[in-house]
């Protein structure tokens, strides 16, 4: 059988334990055997970072800008206990998605993968809901304190010409606290567009929530820019019988809750952290559940949304075989070659990735699953070891 060609290669950047494990396992089984597999390589695990002072990082990011589509293995982010674990390490390094995400000034949309069974624990959410978070300002950029004194707080804003814009925002009783914060229409502008552009790409409508009747300036700002920027996608929307759908948060929780799902959910940076745990909860698993970093001149970067399951990668190293679940990587693979192949006219690549994730759903909906699903499935279960879970995939392909 002759391997599916390439073009262009994919940044592939490799990471850390268990789900470097699965990674090569991956490549082997389901990759190799049927593609001619171009990728430009970044070892993104914790001692080559150490080893290059983090450039490895950013050279992968600048290679994601360059070349147009990465997939991305989970990456431990050190803390104190990383660096008592890995006393080489000669800084606490930044965490690499955060570095990605500057670099291609991205929006993540995490997407849960769904199988017929496991029943969300929102029994009409039948297709997957995507949320998008606004990853910049607001409380997280915020300067905030605590005063005992009474007195008046002021908002006050000094531009670079000396012109001074100030708002008494209260007189305070003792006892009070207070907290300034902040967003830029370039961030919310690119944001809008990377939701615009990723909602397009899946052929799945927008909805969009703020809470602008209460805060009619900044909130206000938010929805101006989403609407401003929706012009420019108006017509290809309409070409695909597509909605852009604004409505006030609470009311988006209300109809969220109450609907068939199968929509994109940008959300302010809050919303978006509150809401993204509330809707992967709900569809059952983290190792379900993709992440696909977007920028905003439409770079992809395609990776799963857990760790790099630490607790299994040591009883691996004890030579245990573990069932950790693989799905949310291989779709981070086939998310790659299917952008891929539309970027580069290869429908062969693309109907490939098709293929793999067909297989590797249908395995699931057979009954054969890691041991995370075990317990949510309905229906008949085995429980595989992760190698053989990726054996029982390679079998349907073949
Ligand atoms: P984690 O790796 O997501 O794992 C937490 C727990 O969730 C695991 O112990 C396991 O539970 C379960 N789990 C997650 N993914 C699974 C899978 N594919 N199959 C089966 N079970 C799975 O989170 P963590 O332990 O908090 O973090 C570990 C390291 O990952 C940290 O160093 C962190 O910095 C890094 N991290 C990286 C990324 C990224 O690169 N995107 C994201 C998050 C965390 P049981 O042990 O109960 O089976
Ligand atoms: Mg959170």
């Amino acid at each position: 059988m002759s391997k599916i060609a390439m073009k262009t290669p994919l940044v592939e950047m490799d990471g850390d334990e268990m789900t470097r494990v699965l990674w090569a396992m991956i490549k082997d089984k389901l990759i190799l055997p049927y593609i001619d597999l171009k990728t430009q390589y970044y070892d993104l695990g914790l001692l080559h970072r150490n080893e290059t002072q983090d450039a490895v990082t950013a050279e992968a990011a600048a290679a994601t800008k360059r070349l147009g589509v990465a997939v991305k293995c989970a990456t431990i982010t050190p803390n104190a206990q990383r660096m008592e674990e890995y006393p080489q390490l000669t800084e606490m390094w930044r965490s690499p998605n955060g570095t990605i995400r500057a670099i291609l000034d991205g929006t993540v949309f995490r997407a849960p993968i769904t199988v017929k069974n496991i029943r969300p624990l929102v029994p009409n959410w039948q297709r997957p809901i995507t949320v998008a978070r606004h990853a910049y300002g607001d409380m997280y950029r915020a300067a905030e304190f605590r005063t005992e004194e009474p007195g008046t707080a002021t908002l006050r804003f000094v531009g670079e010409s000396g012109a001074v814009t100030e708002k008494e925002v209260a007189k305070l009783s003792p006892g009070a606290i207070l907290q300034g914060m902040h967003n830029l229409d370039a961030s919310i502008g690119h944001f809008a567009e990377a939701c615009f552009r990723y909602a397009l790409d899946q052929r799945q409508d927008l909805w969009f929530s703020t809470k602008d009747t209460i805060s009619k300036i900044y909130d206000g700002r938010f929805k101006e820019i989403f609407d401003g920027v929706f012009e420019q996608y108006r017509t290809d929307f309409k070409k695909y019988g597509l909605s852009y759908f604004y409505t006030l948060i609470d009311d988006a929780v209300a109809r969220v809750m109450r609907s068939g799902g199968g929509f994109v959910w940008a959300l302010k940076n809050y919303d978006g952290d509150v809401m993204s745990d509330m809707v992967s909860t709900v569809f059952g698993s983290l190792a379900m559940m993709t992440s696909i970093l977007v920028s905003p001149d439409g770079k992809y970067e395609y990776e799963a949304a857990h760790g790099t399951v630490t607790r299994h990668y040591y009883r691996h190293l004890k030579g245990e075989k573990t069932s950790t679940n693989p799905v949310a990587t291989i779709f981070a693979w086939t998310g790659a070659l299917k952008k891929r192949g539309e970027l580069d006219g290869l429908p062969d690549l693309a109907d490939f990735a098709e293929k793999l994730e067909r297989a590797a759903l249908d395995t699931i909906e057979a009954g054969d699953m890691t041991a995370d699903l075990a317990t949510l499935a309905v229906g008949q279960v085995r429980i595989l070891n992760s190698e053989d879970f990726l054996d029982a995939i390679a079998r349907r392909m073949n």
